[in-house]
């Protein structure tokens, strides 16, 4: 609770927000009871200190209204959702400040000690870094971010002379308490304490907020089934007040479900809004990629990115949060340059931190079919085959990069033809193993089409040679894989020696054209 700093927001804070009146956890059923003027005015005190001590809490919140994202007409419902967010998370770090102080309690400075991990409302990397509310996009034209930077005089008391009043203040802190208890969950009964003049005493304070507290994980857990199938829980509060803050803007209209939860990624489907501030065209349906914070899921990727002399410099320095955006940036990056040499894919609209828009592929809310999903005519199949080997070659040559994780899970049937999508992963072919990666994806595209009754289709190393213009002789994989480790040993080496890597493999002109 120390944390708060009682006086801290300038006494000039401004009219009181809408929230205020309408607080989003509900108002606890008081049944009407008479009280006097005076009891009306301490109400009227312990909500104002509250206010103000919120008002200190979260100055961005302040600065977040006045942004040019948030109109004045829908400041009062969905900002209410995106305060009860940010209340929910102070919430949720106080709770375990407080917890970490009993552990220390506990264990004293015995050897042994238990540890209330587990316990924590919030994950460790979530915690709080503020370096970490950078986003990895050019920030000139960020939305998010408020015209100057608000300062919050932590003085800690308030009023002038004999009349000064310090956060220590047993009446004022009491107060402060009872007015504290419209934070616990709706469905926890805190009777008429609000409406009345009660002065809770810390002690008392904050016996009931651990008892709030475990009833609500009580409740939550038997909860858990029925809001585990809902589309908002597969994502954290920090990334669902992203989202909100993108409908708010007006850059979407509204987030309609989830199309796919992936072990790295979860996609939504939202409508586009026609956010004025943009200059872009907002597509009228959008995907969004949510980059999975969770971080197991990700160790093994490491060898793509850590080796992507792209990120080289970033990488040993950052968090895994920081690399989770990493992962976003990357396909934002990648997207584009293949947007710019005119492959079909989703169309960027915009990276928040790990959550990445794009355009959506397919019409109506549903999302065109994978090629491992849809049955195609011997005459489209054909010509998807020629399409993906046309793209291939471009992703190579004009994009300089291999796709990596190149399968029919990752490409799309819409509109008559191949859409590529997933580049998260995606290098470019000098990194050290970016030929073992577009081995690994002519082996499945040829395998899928070979299957499939294209009679035309290059077998895995014809299309590996077709694709890269390399002209590697080797007529088995074994043999042809340890050519394709050699040369990027040599590319290795020549880095070694020369501090950059090769331009590129291909050295044999132009490549040859595979058309129907
Ligand atoms: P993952 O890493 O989880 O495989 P993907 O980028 O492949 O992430 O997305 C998962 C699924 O979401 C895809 O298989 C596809 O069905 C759907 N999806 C992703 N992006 C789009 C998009 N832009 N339009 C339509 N559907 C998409
Ligand atoms: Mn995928």
């Amino acid at each position: 609770m120390d944390s708060v700093g009682v006086a801290a927001a300038a006494p000039d804070a401004g009219p009181g927000p809408a929230w205020q009146s309408k607080c989003p956890w509900g108002a606890p059923s008081t049944t009407s009871i008479s009280c006097s003027l005076a009891d009306v005015m301490s109400e009227q005190l312990a909500k104002e200190l509250q206010l103000e001590e919120e008002n200190a809490a979260f100055p961005e919140v302040v600065a977040a209204a006045e942004g040019p994202f948030i109109t004045g007409e829908n400041i009062d419902t969905s900002s209410d959702l995106m305060l009860a967010q940010m209340l929910q998370m102070e919430f949720d770090r106080e709770y375990d400040a407080q917890l970490r102080r009993e552990e220390k309690k506990i264990n004293g400075d015995s050897k042994v000690s238990i540890s209330f991990e587990n316990y924590r409302k919030v994950h460790p990397y979530d915690s709080d870094s503020s370096e970490d509310e950078v986003d990895w996009q050019d920030t000139r034209h960020d939305p998010y971010r408020a015209d100057k930077p608000t300062t919050t005089p932590r003085r800690g008391f308030i009023g002038k002379g004999k009349d000064i009043t310090t956060k220590h203040d047993e009446v004022v802190c009491g107060r402060k308490n009872t007015a504290r208890m419209e934070n616990f969950a709706p469905e926890f009964q805190v009777g008429d304490g609000i409406g009345m003049d009660l002065k809770l005493s810390n002690q008392v304070f904050n016996a009931l907020k651990q008892h709030a507290y475990s009833e609500e994980r009580r409740s939550a857990r038997l909860h858990e089934k029925k809001e585990h199938s809902t589309a908002e829980k597969a994502v954290d509060p920090k990334t669902r007040l992203l989202l909100y803050k993108m409908v708010n803007s007006g850059m979407l209209e509204t987030i309609t479900g989830c199309i796919s939860t992936g072990k790295e990624s979860v996609v939504f489907h939202a409508y586009g809004g026609n956010s004025a501030t943009e200059d872009k065209v907002i597509p009228p349906e959008c995907a969004i990629k949510v980059f999975k914070t969770t971080l197991n899921e990700f160790k093994n990727r490491d060898k793509y990115i850590k080796d992507d002399y792209r990120f080289k410099d970033r990488f040993s320095k950052l968090n895994p949060r920081k690399i989770i955006r990493m992962w976003a940036e990357k396909e934002m990056h990648n997207l584009t340059r293949m947007q710019n040499a005119g492959i079909p894919c989703p169309q960027v609209v915009i990276l928040k931190k790990h959550v990445l828009v794009m355009s959506f592929i397919g019409q109506d809310q549903v999302p065109a079919p994978k090629l491992k999903d849809v049955t195609l005519s011997s005459e489209d199949m054909k010509k998807a085959y020629y399409q993906i080997l046309n793209m291939m070659q471009q992703l190579y040559r004009e994009c300089n990069l291999v796709h990596a994780d190149l399968s029919e899970y990752n490409m799309l049937w819409h509109d008559g033809k191949v859409w590529f999508i997933d580049v998260s992963q995606s290098v470019e072919p000098t990194h050290p193993h970016g030929l073992e990666f577009l081995f690994r994806d002519c082996r499945n595209v040829s395998q899928f089409f070979q299957k499939g009754g294209v009679a035309e289709a290059l077998n895995e190393r014809e299309l590996f040679n077709a694709v890269s213009g390399l002209n590697i002789t080797a007529d088995n994989e074994v043999d042809f894989q340890a050519e394709i480790e050699a040369l990027e040993k040599m590319n290795e080496d020549h880095v070694q020696n020369h501090g950059k890597k090769l331009s590129t493999f291909s050295s044999d002109g132009d490549p040859p054209i595979y058309d129907e």
